[in-house]
């Protein structure tokens, strides 16, 4: 112990700041049990479908080129489907991110004169270009797919009303984000995304429903496919990659929306049949194994934050005591430099560019000023411990990831540290 204090000390977090926090994990006991349990499960679940589909050294060959009568990736594609309960998944390094797999899911469904309707408030604000909201060369909009949104209800409650006056003869696909993404609303649990697909399926039951499933794998037993989503997307630098996918993206679905984004993604008439795995399957079938108990330790380290920043009276979202259903914590910090303290903690508890101060900066994508702190062994990767936030009131800091719950906490007690330093906090 006094060994752990003294190399705390050497690192800048004071003994009063690591006091402080042993206070708040004594309480978490219970909590921590129930998110080791959804791991366990999931654990199994994922070695099942590897055991399934007989993963072995096969699967982690390299191909190059078109990429035909690649095992591995095909397989990879068998134990994604049989993960999330779909009949069909893509699983590719060629989708660079999130925001590219969610457009290849958008514009593979939609056509010219369709409607996409989010039922959820206005999306995450990358997707905000790639709808048309905010105007982008390529967005759906320039290709003739019209938009309509219904807000949440002031308790962050579905608009059911709204919503079904909102569905109509156009409205093709319709698009959930379970996480609340740089918003202060609410993260949907599965069972309430699964509520709301079933209320838009009993009004137009043929529509499309797709969920932005970014950051919310693994930390139910269930996911949204299980409750009658379409399609589920994602990004492999969050949860599934477990933090050692370099790249990729995810869509798990029916054959008949996964085989359409396979022929957006790649071409009419190629589909699913090319794409080169460049050596990345040991990587990603390994990320895949390791993601549940790394999705744990990240939301110890989310609900650990809440615990820490909520007593000293920042609102956090979620609160300190309410259930999770993805890995993020926001908390609102209250000011700018608040921001740039909190991230400033992060960084220097990082592995990788401790030695960088983050700062705000004019990132593509976004419309505020946006500070991030990462030192992340995969570049933007936030499944590793991270922090971010669009300078805007009310300077929320949304912070996520830790490979393991070590490095989670440290990176909390030192974000605490650095708010001290900075003045802005007194324990
Ligand atoms: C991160 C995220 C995205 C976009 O993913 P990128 O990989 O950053 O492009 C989309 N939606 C939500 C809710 C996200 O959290």
């Amino acid at each position: 112990m006094e060994q752990l204090l003294n190399l705390y000390a050497e690192m800048g977090i004071s003994e009063k700041v690591y006091e402080y926090g042993e206070q708040a994990i004594k309480k978490l006991e219970d909590r921590f049990a129930a998110i080791d349990k959804i791991a366990e499960y999931n654990q199994a679940k994922v070695l099942a479908a590897m055991q399934k589909n007989k993963v072995s050294a096969v699967c982690f060959a390299a191909t190059t080129g078109y990429g035909y009568d690649d095992v591995g990736r095909d397989n990879l594609e068998r134990v994604y489907a049989d993960v999330f309960h779909t009949e069909a998944a893509l699983v590719r390094p060629q989708i660079t991110c999130g925001t590219h797999a969610l457009t290849v899911a958008l514009s593979a469904n939609l056509l010219p004169g369709d409607e996409l309707l989010s039922p959820v408030g206005l999306p995450y604000d990358t997707l905000q270009e790639v709808i048309g909201i905010r105007q982008s060369p390529c967005s759906l909009a320039e290709y003739g797919v019209s938009y309509r949104q219904v807000d949440l209800l002031d308790d962050g409650t579905f608009d059911y009303e709204g919503i079904r006056a909102a569905i109509n003869k156009k409205t093709k696909l319709i698009t959930i984000q379970r996480s609340k993404g740089y918003a202060t609303r609410p993260t949907f649990s599965v069972t309430q995304i699964g509520e709301l697909i079933a209320f838009c399926k009993s009004i137009k039951p043929d529509v499309l429903i797709m969920v932005d499933n970014c950051y919310g794998e693994f930390v139910e037993t269930i996911e949204p496919s299980d409750v009658g989503a379409d399609m589920v997307v994602g990004s492999l630098i969050k949860n599934p990659g477990g933090g050692l996918a370099p790249i990729g993206g995810y869509i798990c679905g029916t054959t008949a929306c996964v085989s359409r984004c396979a022929f957006r993604l790649s071409a009419p008439g190629l589909g699913q049949e090319v794409g080169a795995n460049l050596g990345l399957m040991p990587s990603l079938y390994q990320g895949f194994f390791l993601a549940p108990t790394v999705v744990a330790g990240a939301e110890k380290g989310a609900i650990f934050a809440a615990n820490l920043y909520e007593p000293l009276g920042y609102r956090c979202v979620p609160n300190a005591t309410e259930s999770r259903h993805d890995i993020i914590q926001a908390v609102e910090l209250g000011s700018e430099e608040g921001m740039i303290a909190f991230c400033k903690g992060i960084q220097a508890a990082a592995p990788v560019d401790s030695f960088v101060t983050p700062l705000p900066w004019e990132m593509p994508g976004y419309n505020d000023k946006v500070i991030m702190a990462a030192g992340a062994f995969v570049q933007g990767s936030s499944i590793e411990l991270s922090a971010d936030g669009p300078i805007r009131p009310p300077y929320a800091v949304y912070f996520q990831g830790g490979l393991t719950w070590c490095h989670a906490k440290l990176g909390i007690l030192m974000s605490l540290q650095k708010m001290i330093d900075a003045g802005l906090i007194n324990l």
